[in-house]
């Protein structure tokens, strides 16, 4: 995918001299073994590099500000080998603003039982030494993922890879660029927001350019090429015979194919990560970009309609956790629904921009009236949205914060053909059930434009919602109205204190 980072993560373990040269000199050899194994697993994301083991409180702040300033560390891990006192950590931790991971484990994952000694008890304490460790956590508001068990354990390798995923994506996000061709769709409310706010809490910026920008870009792009693009369309997809060469409507398809060598310039230039733009600001462009927003999404841009700059940024983000996973993430949005007692379902879709990273099939290219704004028929790809458990996820700015919002869904085959329907779609249960996920989707403010996606779960949400320190709200199987109206209450109060707990 497009400009994927591949930060390195920093794995600190923290000891003392209580125990002489003996015993550190063993910390430091268990610790270089756990970190050579881990990343021979194959199972972790991003490569895992074993710093020293840090005994003083000097050596504890000069290494958090070296992972602050060192451009290849996108986190930390931290383990505490021995009783690490914790005093010793504020100095750095009060300044680290790196993800931070604390896996609470231990080298051996057996106990001796029958050789066991107090040699081998102060060589192995992290069962307390993480627990002190724990506590300056806190004590510092610091926001972390706990991962506790044996490093062996693939559970335990599971939890530390989704951390490594939004660490990724993290970094991706931090002084990353993305850009508005126009402003938001007039008088939407939800897909507004505070930008300023946004870049001093994600680290991503947003800014505009003129859609006559873009429209020099398109111009700029060669004959040749324009072929080129249009013979790869027709080998990919399906193509409908009116828009291949030859037929009578294929000025359209190389219309489209402008659009996306043009894009594609525009953001490779600018070192963009992901764009918005809206059909009610198209001056020099004669139609909707569609199948050129689909293509750029498949290959790993954010993208939201309707200058929606926010889930544009969360779509990206969401690409760079499920880079390399299997199932795929799209921009959606909850079109409508089967309100059938038998079974409730949503159908979501959008005008056109929906990404073929999670089409069931190869898609066909055809070419519809848009309906609105007023411009020439747009081409786009059509399919179905496979089978299988899913996330919608949405962001919106409650005005002193950011809330992240999830629900959990199981996306489903279409039960019926859906011959007239022009768009690529997606076909979701609910969970818990359709009520309860709308109605706690609705009293959360829940935006109707989401990130969309099969390899992305909760988890990975609520550990980027801890990195960035940001609310997150998830509808699941377990959620019942009353309890999740109750959560976001105390949110609400959370959220008015915690600016003033800040990082104590
Ligand atoms: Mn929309």
């Amino acid at each position: 995918m497009k400009n994927l980072p591949s930060p390195e993560i920093w794995f600190y373990t923290g000891s003392q001299h209580l125990y002489g040269e003996g015993p550190l000199k063993q910390v430091s050899a268990n610790s270089r073994k756990i970190v050579d194994e881990l990343n021979a697993t194959k199972r972790l994301p991003l490569k895992i590099v074993c710093k020293p083991i840090l005994t003083r409180p000097e050596e504890i702040r000069a290494a958090c500000l070296e992972a602050n300033a060192a451009p290849d560390c996108g986190g930390v891990i931290f383990w505490m080998h021995t009783f690490s006192p914790s005093k010793m950590w504020i100095g750095g931790l009060s300044v680290l603003r790196q993800p931070v991971l604390h896996l609470a484990t231990q080298f051996n994952r057996d106990l001796p039982w029958a050789d066991i000694d107090m040699d081998f008890m102060n060589l192995n304490q992290a069962a307390h030494g993480d627990r002190e460790h724990g506590y300056i956590h806190t004590r510092l508001r610091l926001g972390r993922k706990v991962v506790v068990g044996h490093w062996s354990d693939s559970e335990v390798q599971d939890r530390i890879a989704v951390w490594m995923r939004v660490a990724r994506a993290w970094a991706d996000w931090q002084g990353g660029k993305f850009v508005r061709f126009g402003d938001n769709m007039r008088y939407v409310a939800v897909t507004e927001g505070d930008k300023v706010s946004a870049e001093a809490k994600f680290g991503f910026g947003v800014n505009t350019h003129g859609i006559g920008d873009l429209a020099q870009a398109m111009n700029e792009v060669s004959e040749s090429a324009i072929a080129k693009l249009c013979a790869e369309y027709e080998e990919l997809y399906s193509v409908v015979d009116s828009l291949r060469k030859g037929g009578a409507r294929h000025d359209s398809l190389r219309y489209n194919a402008r659009q996306e060598l043009g894009m594609r310039a525009f953001l490779e230039n600018g070192k963009f990560l992901g764009f918005t733009d809206t059909f009610e600001d198209l001056h020099g462009l004669t139609q909707l970009p569609g199948l050129a927003a689909q293509r750029l999404m498949a290959d790993g841009y954010g993208f939201a309609g309707e200058g929606d700059w926010k889930t544009c940024a969360l779509v990206r983000a969401m690409k760079v956790m499920d880079a390399d996973m299997p199932g795929g993430t799209s921009f959606m949005e909850d079109y409508t629904y089967e309100l059938n007692p038998e079974g409730h379902l949503v159908l979501g879709s959008h005008m056109l921009e929906v990404c073929p990273s999670i089409a069931a099939g190869k898609p066909a290219v055809e070419i519809h009236p848009l309906g609105i704004g007023g411009k020439d028929d747009p081409v786009r790809l059509v399919f179905d949205a496979h089978a299988g458990a899913a996330i919608n996820v949405a962001i919106m700015d409650l005005g002193n914060r950011f809330r992240l919002l999830v629900n959990e869904v199981d996306a489903i085959k279409p039960p019926h053909p859906l011959p007239k329907l022009p768009v690529a779609r997606a076909v979701w249960k609910c969970k818990p059930d359709l009520k309860t996920a709308v109605a706690s989707w609705i009293y959360a403010g829940g935006t109707h434009h989401t990130g969309f996606s099969y390899s992305v779960t909760s988890e990975h949400i609520e550990d980027l919602a801890e990195i960035a320190g940001v609310e997150v709200a998830i509808i699941d199987a377990d959620t019942t109205v009353r309890d999740f109206k109750q959560t976001l209450r105390n949110n609400e109060l959370y959220y008015h204190i915690a600016p003033g707990l800040g990082r104590l």
